[in-house]
């Protein structure tokens, strides 16, 4: 008899370059749980992730499977070989895996080589009398659809702060995987730099809150409101595409359709008109507060806090009472 539960959700947990646990995590082992008996799988240098490994049983791990990639420097393809290596052991009924740019790539690799299918950016997870089915916000939030395979074990990708559901912490149980590469073609790494992070703010993916600007802040001195309100509350920030076309701030930040995807508990929008394709990105958002001079701006149809009314006055008021109240506590 097999160790692993007939009913086993294999989850593959994206790692930092530190070994510590993406914060992806949380929400994915939490979504496992409501499906079945998850079982984790990290893979990278055994001896930069013994907190990892710990950390995935504390989120909820049943099992917690360790591929040594150290060696390999081959893109997605080494990690999409532990996959393979892992499925095979654990025989899951799906695979969780989170909507990263690295977890796309490889969901989408190992889908093809388990010859089964894939649903991609998954708001939520969760069973039917036929199976396990993902949800997803469609057409910049307008529509919440279902999605399912009709025959086979899904590989589901779910987007970053999602999932609400959390697990109960298990006692660890670790596997070492027993891995052997494929020579399937890869891009060879040849050098790695970290990216230089000069904030102290939260990573925009997957932050709990996020204080977003538009083009209604006006230029790159003026948007450091945005920052400035960011900072009282602990948040990200990120902006519309016509803040980031006009220079204010890095792409990076962008948030939409073709930027990033958030689901944070809060999202403040300043001077932002809510164009379908911003929603898009923030529409999963689980309050929504949005300020503009515009009563009629789009945005304020998807937001649960309206204030109308000229930013440049109300977010200095706003950042003056959050620091009283600070004060008095
Ligand atoms: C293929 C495609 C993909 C796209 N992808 C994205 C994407 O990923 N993300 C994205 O954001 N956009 C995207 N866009 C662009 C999108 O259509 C909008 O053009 C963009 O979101 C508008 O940004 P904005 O709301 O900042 O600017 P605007 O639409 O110009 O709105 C500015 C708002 O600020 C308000 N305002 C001005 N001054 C003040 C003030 N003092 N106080 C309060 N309010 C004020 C105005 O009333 C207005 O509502 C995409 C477009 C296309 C065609």
């Amino acid at each position: 008899m097999t160790e692993f539960a007939d009913n086993s959700i294999l989850v593959l947990l994206d790692t930092l370059p530190d070994g510590a646990l993406a914060k992806s995590s949380a929400g994915l082992l939490g979504g496992a749980t409501a499906l079945g008996t998850p079982v984790a799988l990290l893979a990278g240098n055994p001896t930069e992730l013994v907190a990892a490994v710990q950390n995935a049983a504390d989120l909820g791990a049943v099992h917690v499977l360790l591929a040594d990639t150290a060696a390999a420097s081959k893109l997605s393809v080494t990690t999409v070989d532990a996959l393979e290596a892992a499925s095979r052991l654990v025989n899951p009924q799906a695979v969780l895996i989170s909507n990263s740019v690295e977890g796309r790539d490889v969901a989408g690799r190992f889908a093809v080589r388990a010859s089964t299918g894939i649903l991609v950016d998954a708001v939520d997870v969760a069973r039917d009398d036929q199976g396990i089915i993902a949800k997803h916000s469609v057409f910049g939030g307008e529509f919440l659809v279902e999605s399912a395979l009709t025959y086979g074990m899904p590989v589901i990708t779910v987007r970053h702060g999602a999932i609400e559901a959390r697990a109960e912490a298990k006692p660890l149980q670790r596997k070492d995987l027993d891995l052997s590469a494929s020579e399937n073609r890869a891009a060879d790494v040849i050098s790695f730099e970290a990216a230089e992070v000069n904030t102290s703010r939260p990573e925009l993916r997957g932050a709990a809150r996020v204080v977003s600007g538009g083009r209604g802040l006006g230029s790159a001195e003026k948007f450091e409101l945005v920052g400035q309100l960011a900072d009282e509350l602990g948040a990200a920030v990120g902006a519309s595409r016509a803040a980031v076309d006009a220079g204010y701030v890095p792409y990076s930040y962008q948030v939409g359709q073709t930027g990033v995807s958030v689901s944070p508990q809060l999202y403040i929008a300043l001077g932002i008109s809510g164009a379908i394709q911003h929603k898009a990105g923030m529409q999963t958002a689980k309050t929504i507060v949005a300020v503009n001079q515009d009563a009629d701006a789009p945005i304020f149809d998807v937001a649960d806090f309206a204030v109308v009314g000229d930013l440049f006055s109300v977010i200095p008021q706003t950042i003056e009472a959050l620091q009283a109240k600070k004060a008095e506590s």
